[in-house]
């Protein structure tokens, strides 16, 4: 993925050596868009906030959706600060105070187990809640399964009986997040077919069938998944259908530069250096994969000594972590790269500077640009 202009302008511009995170508000607003035009006509659309939590992304996509879903107290406090017209709060480990604060907010809120749906009776006699549900045979494909199997996530349907008895909370619907980066639409169509058959079929008349996110991206290479079998979804009336994607919102409006310090070979493999690296941008050591990324030339070279450059070779784009493990890229052919250029991995936008280790080493931040 090479950098739109405009991006690469705004990375030109930085004192060097550079190391920023560039977000595109209005990459995030036409993706929000699209979204919206491949859903079911009344279904609603929230954001994930864990998937990149910045406030300026949170004010864009607080606009471009029905709301914000948030996952903890913090993600809470800034959804209200970005003004999201509807919240709805997930996670398995709420504290008291996280659910008061929710139901203060007029949150909606996901219960995780039987024992949430005690403490919130007790909180708030009468709430309504919305009941997360690890179903069983409901898998999708993707990077993460939360659902069918083992997981901290939602109570067994087997439980349902025993959610359904416990007194001083309405359940008013079901959640059923079951995946994460799923790229096959038809599937991702199929599993919400079913999740709104199963709902109905509980008969508690549901109100809301949240389906979570999961939505997918292709990190590696071109492959997007295709929304449109989502349109033709029969939405039975009176439910609130709820998609709640973080990462096919947010990734694609993200890019992650940084200015390369040096360039070296040692044992017959070449590195690039990077001032940045995995404690800005985790994904590729957390999930094992090489991430692409794009050589911006800058062609000045103030110094008297020589600039350090490899060409037509394989580099390992490495950071600035005295580990051997602060890898974002291994191997990836290169035509050059000198000290002084910028390497720009795109797709950054979702699950980077969130996930990342911030404070190991103690470099300094990067800088976030916001378009
Ligand atoms: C993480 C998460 C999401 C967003 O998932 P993506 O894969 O980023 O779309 C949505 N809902 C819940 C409950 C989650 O935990």
């Amino acid at each position: 993925m090479r950098p739109p202009e405009h991006v690469v302008r705004a990375l030109r511009a930085l004192p060097g050596p550079a190391c920023a995170y560039v977000y595109d508000t209005a990459a995030l607003r036409e993706r929000a868009a699209s979204v919206r035009q491949s859903l079911p006509v009344a279904a609603s659309l929230l954001y994930a906030v864990k998937a990149n939590g910045h406030p300026s992304v949170l004010d864009t996509l607080a606009r471009a959706c029905d709301g914000l879903e948030v996952a903890s107290g913090g993600e809470l406090a800034l959804a209200l600060r970005a003004g999201a017209r509807r919240i709805v709060f997930g996670g398995p480990a709420k504290t008291d105070a996280e659910l008061a604060a929710a139901l203060d907010a007029g949150a909606q809120i996901n219960a995780e187990s039987i024992h949430e749906l005690h403490r919130i009776a007790a909180l708030r006699p009468g709430a309504e809640v919305v009941l997360r549900v690890n179903r069983a045979g409901a898998a999708l494909t993707g990077s993460h399964s939360m659902t069918g199997a083992p997981t901290p996530f939602g109570v067994d349907e087997a439980q349902l009986g025993q959610a359904l008895a416990v007194p001083g909370v309405r359940i008013i619907g079901f959640h059923l997040h079951a995946v994460s980066n799923n790229l096959d639409g038809r599937a991702h169509a199929a599993f919400v077919r079913e999740a709104l058959r199963w709902s109905v079929a509980t008969g508690i008349d549901p109100r809301v069938v949240n389906v979570g996110g999961g939505f997918g991206v292709d990190y590696l290479g071109d492959a997007a998944i295709d929304l449109n079998p989502l349109r033709a979804i029969d939405v039975p009336r009176g439910i609130d259908l709820i998609f709640e994607p973080g990462r096919y919102l947010a990734a694609d409006a993200g890019w992650y530069a940084a200015t390369v310090l040096d360039v070296k070979t040692t044992h017959g493999r070449t590195f690039a250096v990077l001032r940045g690296g995995t404690h800005h941008f985790r994904l590729p050591a957390a999930w094992g994969y090489d991430h692409p990324f794009t050589v911006v030339p800058v062609d000045d070279w103030p110094h008297p000594y020589p600039r350090p450059a490899a060409f037509d070779t394989p580099v390992d784009a490495v950071g600035e972590l005295c580990t051997p493990r602060d890898v974002l890229c291994r191997g990836r052919h290169v035509r050059r790269v000198r000290a002084g250029d910028l390497l720009v991995f795109g797709r950054t936008g979702a699950y980077g500077w969130d996930i990342s280790h911030h404070d190991f080493l103690r470099h300094d931040p990067p800088q976030f640009v916001i378009l």
